[in-house]
């Protein structure tokens, strides 16, 4: 009983964002699981190579050049999923950037780069999600604990206010459609080590280690884990939950 709850095999999956990071853990993850995978990313390259590494004919896995911040692009982009599979039951939304900067330095054209991908980028899937999956669909936004605590030392009003606007918008479309069955949770990651954070000053990788309970910054396959957790039937009464996954960093 419990086997066939966590079972997703056969079943659908759109990842924005999926060609680098902890989005293409979440694909690696989804795959191993037994569900098709479109990756919706910016990163052509990267994505053919997770293409090509992971997909099988009982778990396939295809690639679409598209940009998040453009509504037309992420709406072709479901198109071609469901032209691809013939219909969807998990959306992930984990393309997101980041700009380190204080507040005041913070000029119009970076301020809308972090907001159009992270806040519009998000939505306009969560949107397309919410008019086309059925019952039983699960769409998982990825936030972080930037959007629940002020983390320091890196200064990043933009990125923190962006990651506030996901969660609250996960929990307003959570509520909308629980009606129609379709689930919405986002996954709020602490310090999780990718090419996000590779170029962070290795002074405040130290910093951050010792802000976190567990001494260490979390894994992608610790991220992945937990989406494909929320994307299962596992997870049916689990809707409109911020769930951070952060070694215990807001917890003291
Ligand atoms: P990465 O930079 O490694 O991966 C993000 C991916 O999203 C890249 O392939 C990137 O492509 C793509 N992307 C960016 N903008 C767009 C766009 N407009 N349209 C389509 N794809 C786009 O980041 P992470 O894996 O570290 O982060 C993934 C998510 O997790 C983000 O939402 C991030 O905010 C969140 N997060 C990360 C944490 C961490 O510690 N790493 C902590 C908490 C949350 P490109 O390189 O071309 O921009």
């Amino acid at each position: 009983m419990y086997r066939s709850r966590t079972d997703i095999s056969g079943r659908s999956a759109l990842v924005t964002g999926g060609a680098r990071g902890i989005g293409r853990e979440i694909v690696r993850a989804l795959n191993e699981f037994g569900a098709n995978v479109l990756i919706v990313d910016l990163l052509e390259d990267e994505g053919r190579s997770v293409v090509a590494e992971l997909d099988r004919p009982d778990a396939r896995v295809e690639f679409f050049r598209g940009d998040v911040r453009d509504k037309a692009q992420v709406t072709a982009a479901f198109d071609a999923a469901e032209a691809a599979f013939g219909s969807l039951q998990i959306v992930v939304t984990s393309a997101g950037v980041v700009e380190h900067l204080p507040s005041n330095d913070v000029v119009e054209d970076g301020w809308r780069y972090v907001m159009d991908t992270n806040v519009d980028g998000t939505f306009w899937a969560a949107q397309e999600a919410g008019r086309r999956l059925a019952r039983g669909g699960s769409v998982i936004t990825i936030g972080s604990m930037s959007g629940l605590i002020v983390n320091h030392p890196q200064p990043q009003a933009s990125y923190n206010a962006s990651k506030a606007a996901v969660h609250a918008l996960t929990s307003s479309l959570a509520v909308e459609h629980a009606p129609a069955g379709i689930r919405f949770n986002s996954v709020a990651p602490g310090y999780i080590a990718t090419d996000l954070t590779v170029h962070v000053r290795p002074d405040w990788i130290e910093k951050w280690k010792q802000l976190t309970p567990t001494g260490e910054m979390g894994t992608t396959q610790d991220v992945a884990s937990l989406v494909a957790f929320l994307a299962s039937d596992a997870a049916s009464f689990m809707t409109g939950s911020v769930l951070t996954i952060d070694g215990g960093y807001t917890s003291w």
